[in-house]
């Protein structure tokens, strides 16, 4: 891309109404636009993050054995009333007529909605397990929408749904979720820590937030430094081994980690005193077994081998993709700007002309941007009047983790810089030389 061409509307202050880093960055860089409280506009470079985000999630949903579908965003209230949700829920979902007076919803998360494809279509134990999954807009009536993206109204979250015959065999599935969880985040860059979470009345241990550390976080956590050292890196998981999953959660689960709201202080301090932390913590996922909450009351039944038809057990889990890039820009920054893991970067590599108009310095730079592209990258490159400070803390505000500047002084030497976004370091050497670093 071209930045004469793109629509990247930078702003030079910084808005007052934003709190939070990762709120100020994305406005700044003209990632977003507020339309209302919690609702946004997303602008061409936050629509790419967002989209790779969403694409590792597919990724790593599909590999999990996981199927896609995609499921309405309003919701007729009748399927709520079945699950008894629907007086339940509370002021943040939002409530609609249509013009037959008919009662809907903007749907807040969709356990009733797959139910009830489930049990339209499902009829045999046989055709278990089944996760079902979508990427969908949601909007919950926030009483303090705030933080950018963090805490919006609308936002985009992954939901998926297990239904499986037995408790051992939801349990698998709820083990292949925080596996694929684990991977998923770790591939854009982030550390996130599944937590004991509250499971509510039911009891058991049956739930986990993931929580990126954050100073901003919402949630106040505690948790064993030792699990910090963990790394899931390249392993491959066999996803139906049910002892390989069980194994890589009890390898994540054993080292305490607590949110506020399940802490045990008793056993917190059972851990070695160095080794005690607190912090704070964003949750950018949740994955909950529920058992027969929602098949009971709406029938979502399957016939077993000896001919008797029992509830399905089933799981929710989900993850914050919206959420998810301030948890990124939270996590990865510094006082210029956005520092983007190559995972999810919006564009590979920038590419600034220090004298644009120059001959010598365009046709450079017109051949590394081609070079580039024939690799397959996508490149941004600056080809604008701006002076050089501009279009540096431009390049340094948007993140990108390679910068590839182009001036007369250097070609005439040959040369063109090479400079890490995120170690500062710049290089001279050959243009075909930087080409091959940044590919
Ligand atoms: P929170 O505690 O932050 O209100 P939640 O527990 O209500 O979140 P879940 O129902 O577990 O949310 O939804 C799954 C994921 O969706 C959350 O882990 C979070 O990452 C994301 N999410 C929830 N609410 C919002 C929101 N208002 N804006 C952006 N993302 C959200
Ligand atoms: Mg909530
Ligand atoms: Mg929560
Ligand atoms: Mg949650």
């Amino acid at each position: 891309m071209r930045l004469s061409r793109y629509f990247l509307p930078v702003l030079k202050e910084t808005p007052a109404e934003a709190q939070i880093v990762s709120h100020r960055y994305m406005l700044r860089a003209g990632m977003i636009k507020q339309q209302a409280a919690g609702i946004y506009s997303w602008l061409p470079l936050g629509y790419k993050v967002l989209r790779r985000i969403e694409q590792i999630v597919h990724e790593e949903q599909q590999r999990a054995g996981h199927i896609p579908l995609l499921m309405p965003t309003l919701q007729p209230a009748d399927l709520w009333r079945e699950s008894g949700r629907y007086d339940d829920y509370g002021e943040e979902m939002l409530r609609i007529t249509d013009r037959h007076e008919r009662d809907m919803l903007y749907g807040p998360t969709n356990e009733e909605m797959i139910t009830d494809i489930f049990r339209s279509h499902v009829e045999s134990y046989k055709q278990l397990p089944m996760t079902l999954y979508h990427i969908q807009w949601k909007f919950r009536d926030e009483v303090r929408p705030r933080f950018g993206v963090m805490r919006g109204r609308e936002f985009l979250m992954k939901d998926g749904y297990n239904f499986d015959l037995t408790y051992e065999d939801a349990m698998h599935a709820y083990n292949r979720h925080m596996v694929s969880y684990l991977r998923t985040y770790e591939r854009m860059g982030l550390q996130a820590i599944p937590m004991r979470a509250d499971s509510g009345p039911i009891g058991g241990d049956d739930t986990h937030e993931f929580l990126v550390l954050a100073s901003t976080g919402e949630s106040e956590v505690f948790y064993d430094s030792a699990i910090t050292d963990l790394k899931f890196g390249d392993r491959v998981v066999n996803y139906d081994d049910r002892a390989e999953c069980a194994a890589i959660v009890k390898e994540w689960t054993t080292p305490y980690a607590r949110t506020d709201e399940t802490h045990d202080v008793a056993l917190f301090h059972d851990i070695p005193v160095e080794r005690q932390k607190t912090s704070r913590g964003i949750e950018v996922g949740q994955i909950f077994y529920f058992g027969t909450k929602y098949s009971e009351p709406m029938g979502a039944t399957v016939v077993t081998a000896d001919g008797s038809r029992v509830p399905v057990h089933m799981g929710s889990h989900g993850i914050g993709v919206s959420r998810l890039l301030g948890a990124i820009i939270e996590a990865s920054h510094d006082d210029k700007g956005i520092i983007w893991p190559e995972g999810v970067t919006p564009f590979h590599c920038g590419i600034v002309n220090l004298k644009q108009g120059n001959g010598d310095t365009d046709a450079a730079c017109d051949a590394i941007y081609a070079a580039l592209k024939a690799k397959g990258l996508d490149p941004l490159y600056d080809d604008t009047d701006e002076r050089a400070g501009a279009k540096f803390a431009t390049q340094d505000l948007i993140g990108l983790p390679w910068r590839i500047t182009v001036g007369p002084r250097g070609l005439a030497n040959g040369k063109v810089e090479l400079t890490s976004r995120r170690t500062g370091e710049s290089e001279e050497m050959s243009a075909e030389a930087a080409i091959a670093r940044v590919a």
